[in-house]
């Protein structure tokens, strides 16, 4: 395919000015997404949601920022499974002696907490087997997001 303009294609160029040129581009396909779902009525239309939903993913990526949790977690106080999986630094306590732990306080407070995905969570403490003073935390069985006690 012959290049569109004088200027012939460059694969030394940076990164950076391709980068630019798909954000110009990606941001002008989200504006017009944006004003189509509002004039065109985007929560009856699905197929709207799904454009909007599709550009706003790219946009995402351009600026660095993957779109791997849907929950905005961190802004509402949970910690994310993706970034922070509880299990590992659950099996990281075990592997160094820490055993299972159990408040009957705390566990009612973990159940009461209603996870980002609408479950209720779940109640998990450790505490070092000599000691007495437990972590705690509650951890959501379906989406595994999870909160200190
Ligand atoms: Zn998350
Ligand atoms: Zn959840």
């Amino acid at each position: 395919m012959a290049p569109q303009s004088g200027t012939p294609p460059s694969y030394t160029a940076s990164t950076e000015e391709e980068r630019s040129r798909r954000l110009a581009d990606v941001h002008g396909r989200l504006s017009k997404a944006m004003d189509n779902a509002s004039s065109l009525g985007a929560f009856v239309d699905p197929r709207l949601l799904v454009e909007l939903r599709d550009v706003v993913g790219e946009v995402l990526e351009l600026i660095g920022d993957r779109p791997a949790c849907r929950y905005a977690c961190g802004d509402r106080g949970f910690h994310c499974p993706i970034s922070e999986p509880l299990e590992r630094e659950a099996a990281r306590l075990q592997a160094s002696g820490w055993i299972a732990s159990w408040d009957a306080v705390e566990a009612r407070t973990a159940h009461d907490t209603v996870c980002l995905c609408g479950s209720r969570m779940s109640y998990l403490a450790l505490r070092p087997a000599d000691g007495e003073v437990a972590t705690a935390w509650a951890v959501c069985g379906l989406c595994r997001h999870w909160k200190a006690l």
